[in-house]
């Protein structure tokens, strides 16, 4: 974060509002580190979990918005087992991951977007992974084309892809559970879209005008996808 004191115009209203009425309450963080230290992801964060808390708390919106952390945090809720106060710190990453894509700022990890948009795509279309499809359209929408290949074909050499599809029965209820999240995305002022958590648009070619968010000229107004976490299941 940089040097340069926060002063109480930097609170965000609307982050404010979205985080009270989330139920998570980062303003209970004393500020004790356990977070941070129990983090398994902590070293490649660019601002510490327990300051994630804290910007989150005073809703301090762009540092947030700009921080790598909030979209390598895997979800693996560690740091909300570890907190003394019961704040549900992974929840409040997956918060701070869809109001990013909301209010169109570009993520600052890309890729990890368009793996989250991907893997709901997919759980949409059949229900469960079909890994090839989430393979191939990741890689079209992120434009990363070489890496991680020879972990790929290692697995499709050991069987572990599938070239077929295995839908569940009842599609319908997934449909429903994806209309039900964007119906309660749109209550919340997002815009539309047919996943949960955005609307379409390419990740990886996401680009804005100023500051690192999109603007009414980029390719997708309210996000682009949800992160999987809590809503069709963990990317
Ligand atoms: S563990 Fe809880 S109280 Fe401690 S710094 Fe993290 S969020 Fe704050
Ligand atoms: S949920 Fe995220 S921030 Fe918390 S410990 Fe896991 S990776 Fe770290």
């Amino acid at each position: 974060m940089s040097a340069r004191a926060l002063s109480l115009n930097d609170a965000s209203r609307e982050l404010l509002r979205a985080i009270r009425a989330s139920g998570i309450s980062p303003q209970d963080c004393y500020q004790c580190g356990r977070c941070s230290s129990g983090c398994p992801i902590q070293p490649h964060f660019d601002l510490k979990t327990m300051a994630v808390v804290k910007l989150a708390a005073l809703g301090v919106e762009r540092p947030l918005m700009r921080s790598r952390a909030i979209w390598l945090c895997a979800g693996c809720e560690t740091c909300t087992t570890r907190c003394p106060n019961d704040i549900d710190i992974a929840g409040l990453m997956d918060l701070l991951r869809e109001y990013s894509l909301r209010r169109g700022y570009r993520p600052a990890e890309p890729r990890i977007a368009a793996f989250h948009r991907t893997y709901l795509d997919v759980i949409r279309h059949w229900g469960r992974v079909f890994e090839v499809e989430l393979f191939a359209v990741y890689k079209l929408r992120s434009r990363d084309f070489l890496g991680d290949l020879g972990m790929g074909m290692k697995m499709f050499m050991q069987g572990k892809l599938g070239l077929r599809p295995h839908r569940i029965r009842d599609r319908s209820a997934i449909r429903l559970i994806y209309r039900q999240a964007r119906a309660a995305r749109e209550a919340h002022g997002g815009a539309g879209g047919d996943e949960p958590g955005g609307g379409r648009g390419d990740v990886a070619g996401a680009r804005g005008p100023h500051d690192g968010r999109r603007g009414a000229g980029g390719d997708g107004a309210g996000g682009d996808g949800a992160t999987g976490r809590g809503e069709a299941g963990q990317a």
